[in-house]
């Protein structure tokens, strides 16, 4: 499938003027929605040799196979590679630095189930926060990296990537970025201080145990159900924890893939079940806009915010019991 990477381009790569970035970074030049595609770019290199290097680095093996790979690349695309940042400069050779620096984690391929990574001329141009405003995804039918909005983008702001785990505390992702990418986070999330910052670490610690739960969609439906069923329950019981969750989420911009889509589900069913038109349609077009940053598209969201009073869940709270 051809590119559809928005034309004119709207983004720069250019020196943030903050100093906080020794390297450049990507800044916007247009407004962006949660959801909308930055930029959609091919690789320079993609390897399937994407395991993260022990303590004594790649090994020699490895180290031939990015020259390999290397090697076949166009002069070009050698050219924009090796002018990309390097944090591994004792690393036995320049492309496996460079390598190590800038890959993404693209997943398996077809026809290889490992994990693979690649390089990019500008989306590895990116630079890091704890709290993103952007996420990365890798479409196999057009064989590229896509960028998408995860918060919204205003023109002029610096576009970022989390290189990391958010869900860590901030000692531990301040170290892991330290080890892996040689730099200090200097993030909003990693600027707070002391309750502001305990408050973040907590909220993010909240986030991660629930993402670990069992958040199936079917428990969601098994819980809405019994909520539905039992007058007893308060009304707002399911739609006022889950506004929680996702207020957190929104706060502290980690955006966790599982726990939000089960989020969003929930709380679409539950204001359905209420006859709560506005609550399902916020929900619907939220769900829709993360579904298109995380998969390309809206995964049948728009459907239901067109039409909450068509979803199975309608009034089932309100209806008259006999
Ligand atoms: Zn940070």
């Amino acid at each position: 499938m051809p590119l559809k990477t928005p034309s004119p381009l709207r983004y720069r790569i250019l020196q943030p003027a903050d100093g906080r970035y020794i390297g450049l970074g990507m800044f916007a030049t247009a407004d962006f929605d949660v959801g909308d595609l930055i930029l959609q770019e091919r690789a320079l290199l993609i390897t399937t040799q994407f395991i993260p290097p022990g303590p004594n680095g790649y090994s020699a093996a490895d180290a031939a196979l990015h020259m390999a790979v290397y090697e076949q690349m166009l002069p070009a695309c050698r050219t924009a590679y090796l002018s990309l940042s390097n944090s591994f400069p004792s690393e036995q050779q320049e492309i496996t630095g460079i390598l190590n620096t800038n890959a993404l984690y693209i997943g398996a391929l077809p026809g290889y189930d490992g994990a693979c990574g690649g390089v990019f001329n500008d989306i590895s141009r990116i630079n890091h926060s704890c709290c993103p405003n952007a996420v990365f995804r890798w479409d196999l039918a057009s064989f590229s990296g896509q960028v998408h909005a995860l918060a919204p983008v205003r023109c002029g702001e610096q576009i970022y990537l989390s290189y990391v785990d958010m869900c860590n505390p901030r000692k531990v992702r301040q170290q892991l970025l330290l080890d892996k990418y040689k730099f200090h986070c200097t993030c909003a999330s990693c600027m707070l201080r002391g309750a502001g910052s305990q408050y973040s670490d907590l909220r993010r610690a909240f986030i991660a145990a629930q993402a670990a739960e069992d958040i199936s969609e079917r428990k969601t439906d098994d819980d809405v159900l019994a909520w539905t069923s039992n007058p007893a329950l308060p009304e707002r019981m399911l739609v006022d924890a889950a506004e929680i969750w996702l207020a957190w989420m929104l706060e502290e911009r980690v955006m966790e893939e599982r726990l939000c889509r089960v989020v969003l589900s929930r709380l679409c069913k539950a204001y359905a079940a209420l006859e709560d038109e506005e609550g399902v349609k916020r929900c619907a077009r939220h769900a829709a806009a993360l579904e298109k940053a995380w998969i390309g598209h809206d995964g049948g969201w728009l459907a239901v915010a067109a039409n909450p009073r068509n979803t199975l869940w309608w009034g089932l709270r309100t209806m008259p019991r006999f």
